[in-house]
């Protein structure tokens, strides 16, 4: 794993962040870069407890703090039960990372009732059931910071991801209209959308579609989570004050 250590000016120290899916991928090198800058974070998974605990372990053993919770974001309850006892134990809410994501790809012909709604239901929804509960605390606070993992799939569209387009796609629009409810209360929403990212979820594409890919980035090649974790960063920090309702794209310049 690159960049893995504790170099951050503590930038985050006193504030505490919720990275949702940060048992691996970009939710993981999410969740290392924040509490290298000082954050307590809080490691959400839905099913893959060892691998939570590993990346609770790491930042432990870098010298940061953190906690792993459980809480599947497609359950609008058990999500509303996950945020109250985050700010019950952290005592405060300062930072939502919108990460935990799937796909189930298929082409639009082919693709199952039951395929669409789980991306949907994870992705698009999760991210609105987090923002939900999360911005009662941030409300509460006059301050927070929400950061919704949308992709360049959401911007251009691709082939054989309409599901996870359309999540994607919906992750934009939640993040302006939240942005807009939200400003006046001095909380900021905006959307990172990550290229082509080496990660599990990407691991499994055929040599034929990576190369395509890769054709397409102007800097011809996949990033890595850690690029991805150093816009988050910057988007939770105090220099990013003055921003919200946006889109940062992190794509090696495929959408430009
Ligand atoms: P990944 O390696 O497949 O990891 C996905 C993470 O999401 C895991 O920690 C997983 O937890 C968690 N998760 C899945 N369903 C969940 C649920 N219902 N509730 C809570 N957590 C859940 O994926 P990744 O590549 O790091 O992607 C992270 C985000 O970036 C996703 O939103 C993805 O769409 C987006 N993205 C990725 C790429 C890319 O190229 N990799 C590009 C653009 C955008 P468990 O391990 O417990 O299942």
């Amino acid at each position: 794993m690159q960049n893995e250590k504790m170099t951050g000016s503590g930038r985050l120290r006193g504030k505490t962040a919720v990275v949702t899916g940060a048992s691996r991928g970009i939710g993981r090198a999410i969740a290392l870069r924040l509490a290298a800058e000082g954050a307590d974070v809080v490691i959400n998974y839905q099913g893959s407890r060892e691998r939570a605990e590993e990346v609770k372990a790491r930042i432990e053993e870098l010298g940061g703090t953190a906690r792993v919770m459980q809480c599947d974001v497609a359950d609008f309850a058990a999500c509303e039960a996950f945020l109250k006892e985050v700010t019950k134990q952290a005592g405060r809410l300062d930072i939502l990372v919108n990460n935990a994501g799937i796909t189930r790809d298929g082409l639009l012909m082919r693709m199952s009732e039951e395929d669409y709604d789980a991306v949907l239901n994870t992705n698009l929804k999760g991210t609105f059931n987090c923002i939900r509960f999360a911005a009662r605390q941030m409300l509460r606070q006059k301050s927070g910071r929400i950061i919704n993992i949308s992709s360049v799939s959401g911007v251009l569209g691709n082939a054989g991801q309409a599901n996870y387009s359309a999540s994607k796609a919906g992750i934009i629009g939640l993040t302006k209209s939240a942005a807009r409810e939200l400003a006046s209360r001095g909380i900021t929403v905006n959307a990172i959308a990550p290229g082509f990212v080496n990660t599990e979820m990407t691991e499994g594409l055929s040599d034929k579609v990576k190369e395509g890919a890769v054709a397409q980035i102007p800097l011809g090649k996949f990033g890595e989570p850690e690029d991805i974790a150093e816009a988050a960063v910057f988007l939770a920090s105090e220099g990013a004050r003055y921003i919200t309702g946006q889109v940062l794209h992190v794509d090696g310049g495929m959408a430009m």
